[in-house]
């Protein structure tokens, strides 16, 4: 079998939409799926919209999701290469200079070159939606180039795909209607018809087509807000294709290996932000600490002016950051509304917020502080929650887990809200929260 080539050709006109990277990432998969290559075409013919500035960010994009590609070219770059199949096509009597008056420019004298249409009814093979027809008759002598140097989008595109190798064009489907043109041209020019796959358009909730007015559509956004690129990824995969299993988390070479153009849906892909965020949710608890730890890293230095935090501190935090966010921005959101606060500040105590409801008083909580002391000493320190809450569990559950629970962990945050009393204990460490608990009961004792 000829070795697959894949490419993803997006016109610098604008910032990465989520819509091109899923197109990416179906080629991408494709080309490693088959052990073919992935190339990169920046499609920056329209001069006065295209900018080095978007093409980067593109680039960049492609690279933060990791789909890497294999190769990268301009088709600014390239006018020499269409203009000699032109020429070639015009020798052959295939295409011809045609002089005519400018519409944009009335009154002035133009060369177009048009392409000969040879008038035949023409049918292709989309892999996701089958058997396509047109009637090219239709598309008339169509325009391929404002002159030899100046080749017009459809010629650029077909040219390069064949000089480029390109064995499948896997691309959205407002781009069927482009394709007669295309295969009319590739025909002219003795190019192969490459396999097409037309993707299903990405839609808002409501069913339209997904537009700035539905919210972000840029993957800066994502990535700015805290989105893992795997998250991404893994919800792109599946929106617009169906593994056909009910697995939904997939790493990357996961999808390589699961990829398969056949279970493309033809339908209308809904994009819903809330699935994108159960995703993220999930590879919370899957990336690499690194992933987490510099976000976490530069809200304590902003929030508590700590550059060198306790190690321990940090570790415990992360899992309980992996436990409870969604995306990387909730780490500074709650660093700063002060959820984290219980690590690196002894409480203030207000004593009225100690008494459980079923206590007369904050000295009613006495005794069972003091039992809490008195276990703790006794055990090994462990900053793992479960063994804390092994420590204390059972006495819990006698006497009453809010009778227990409640001001213990007011004990050691002083807070009204707070992650659990055992994984605060983990993340402190027992002494600390030896002192804490002694703390709050001479205060209890003094008030
Ligand atoms: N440059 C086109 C775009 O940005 C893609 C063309 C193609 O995939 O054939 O939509």
């Amino acid at each position: 079998m000829e070795k697959v080539v894949t490419r993803i050709p997006p016109s610098p006109t604008g910032h990465l939409h989520i819509g091109t990277a899923r197109t990416a990432l179906y080629n991408f998969l494709f080309a490693r799926k088959h052990k073919g290559d992935f190339i990169m075409r920046s499609e920056d013919t329209d001069r006065a919209r295209s900018t080095l500035a978007f093409e980067e960010e593109i680039r960049e994009g492609l690279t933060w999701l990791s789909l890497t590609t294999d190769s990268f070219s301009r088709q600014s770059e390239r006018a020499a290469i269409y203009r000699s199949y032109l020429e070639k096509i015009i020798n052959e009597d295939k295409a011809y200079i045609s002089k005519e008056e400018s519409k944009s420019n009335p009154g002035e004298s133009i060369e177009v070159v048009r392409l000969r249409n040879p008038n035949i009814p023409l049918t292709f093979a989309d892999e996701v939606r089958g058997d396509i027809t047109f009637d090219t008759t239709e598309l008339g002598d169509f325009v391929i180039a404002r002159s030899l140097d100046d080749a017009l989008y459809h010629f650029a595109v077909v040219v390069d795909d064949f000089e480029m190798g390109v064995t499948h064009v896997i691309r959205g489907e407002d781009h069927i209607s482009n394709t007669p043109r295309q295969i009319l041209i590739q025909e002219a020019i003795g190019a192969p018809r490459p396999y097409y796959a037309h993707l299903p358009l990405i839609l808002a909730l409501d069913r339209s087509k997904m537009s700035k007015r539905h919210g972000a559509v840029a993957l800066y956004q994502y990535r700015d807000t805290g989105f893992f690129p795997q998250a991404i990824l893994n919800y792109l995969a599946l929106l617009g294709w169906n593994p056909g299993t009910p697995q939904e988390i997939f790493s990357l070479p996961e999808l390589i290996e699961a990829f398969d153009v056949a279970k493309i849906q033809k339908a209308g892909a809904v994009f819903d932000i809330e699935k994108l965020k159960w995703f993220n949710k999930e590879w919370f608890k899957i990336v690499p600490q690194s992933d987490i730890e510099p976000t976490l890293r530069a809200a304590l230095k902003k929030t508590f002016d700590i550059s060198t935090p306790d190690e321990r501190v940090v570790k415990n935090l992360i899992h309980l950051i992996r436990d409870r966010s969604t995306v990387l921005s909730d780490i500074t959101k709650d660093v700063e509304e002060g959820e984290y606060d219980f690590a690196f500040k002894a409480p203030v105590l207000d004593p009225a917020l100690i008494k459980w409801k079923k206590d007369e008083t904050a000295k009613d909580a006495l005794p069972r502080l003091h039992e809490v002391i008195t276990r703790l000493t006794g055990a090994t320190d462990s900053d793992n929650p479960e063994a804390i809450k092994s420590i204390l569990w059972d006495y819990a559950e006698k006497v009453g887990k809010g009778e227990v629970l409640w001001p213990l962990r007011v004990s050691l945050t002083g807070k009204e809200k707070s992650p659990d009393p055992f994984t605060v204990i983990a993340t402190l460490g027992i002494p600390e929260a030896l002192r804490r608990i002694q703390n709050a009961c001479d205060t209890i004792e003094a008030s």
